[in-house]
């Protein structure tokens, strides 16, 4: 039974050899049988060399080496890409998931029979913001999206190879990985754990790149930003309809309104909500276009297998 675990690094330098120690540690406690795929995610710092150096101790411990930075969920896209074993484990590359934790979720796996084990975090050691922010995008994600995907689960997880094929063979470009995970299914379980924040360095996955990440996730997973549209399109209308008979009873009967208030404010109103909306729209529209594109979703550099 050979056990995968892809990690995804992006300038770590300071902690790849924790995280080398904590990994093997982790591992060598239930098994002999593994190789950690470290993804080097276009990283600025001496991290590649850094985690070559660990490679050249240990073979075990293999690093692809992508062309360029093409984000987290990319990164791990490409390392389960590579990755031969029964089971495969997907792990930050911070610590923030604890790979004591492996151990439990292959038992999982094997006792319960379940093909996918995530991690489920009970509770979070983070900044409040963040926190906050997480946990409103994971409400409104699962008001909205067609999948209901518990909160409190990221990417920590071990799956078997049944179900990683079936998870690579879901090939879209905007990718959200937590997403994706649940749509495909199968027996599902999980381990609860909680997370501590980053020990060493500043997390990668600043404001911005988490903000893309959740748009991925409600654009990809969710029709209601369309439905919005659609459904305050059809009450406008109503309304409208509704406001022009009164204004033309009104015009017949001699009572004309006068004062350009009404006209200006609605004349905005109207602009910006079209606005919004062809916002909308153009997110799809792009989204499309990117499918289409059919780009690759990593390109590998180099791979230092053995
Ligand atoms: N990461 C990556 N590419 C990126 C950003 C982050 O491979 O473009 C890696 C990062 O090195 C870390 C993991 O993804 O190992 C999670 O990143 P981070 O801790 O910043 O995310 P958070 O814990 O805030 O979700
Ligand atoms: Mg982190």
């Amino acid at each position: 039974m050979l056990i995968s675990v892809v990690i995804p690094v992006y300038n770590e330098s300071e902690l790849i050899h924790e995280l080398y120690n904590a990994v093997t540690k982790a591992l060598t406690n239930f098994t002999q049988d593994f190789e950690v795929i470290c993804v080097n995610d276009g990283s600025t710092d001496d991290t590649l060399q850094k985690l070559q150096h660990c490679h050249q101790k240990d073979k075990r411990f293999k690093v692809l080496n992508l062309s360029r930075n093409f984000g987290h969920q990319a990164a791990y896209t490409a390392g389960l890409t590579y990755a031969k074993g029964n089971f495969i484990a997907m792990m930050d590359g911070d610590l923030q998931d604890p790979p004591e934790l492996l151990q439990a979720m292959y038992q999982k796996a094997i006792e319960n029979n379940a093909d996918v084990v995530y991690g489920r975090r009970t509770e979070r050691h983070e900044s409040f913001f963040k926190k906050l922010s997480i946990s409103s995008f994971h409400f409104i994600f699962n008001k909205l999206s067609n999948i209901k995907a518990p909160p409190n689960v990221g990417n920590f997880s071990v799956m078997n190879r049944k179900a990683l094929a079936s998870f690579l063979a879901l090939d879209e470009k905007n990718r959200y990985l937590p997403g994706l995970r649940f749509f495909i299914g199968f027996k599902q379980d999980f381990v609860d754990y909680s997370r501590d924040d980053r020990s060493i360095g500043e997390a990668k996955m600043n404001f911005s790149r988490l903000t893309k990440l959740a748009l991925d996730a409600l654009f990809s997973f969710s029709k209601l930003p369309i439905r919005v549209c659609l459904w305050l399109g059809i009450a406008g209308m109503v309304f409208s309809l509704f406001g022009g008979c009164v204004v033309l009873y009104k015009k017949m009967i001699g009572e004309a309104i006068v004062g350009w208030t009404s006209i200006l404010v609605s004349i905005y109103f109207l602009g910006s909500v079209q606005l919004l909306f062809m916002g909308i729209l153009g997110e799809y529209i792009h989204r499309i276009f990117v499918e289409t594109q059919n780009r690759p979703i990593f390109i590998v550099k180099d791979y230092f297998e053995d």
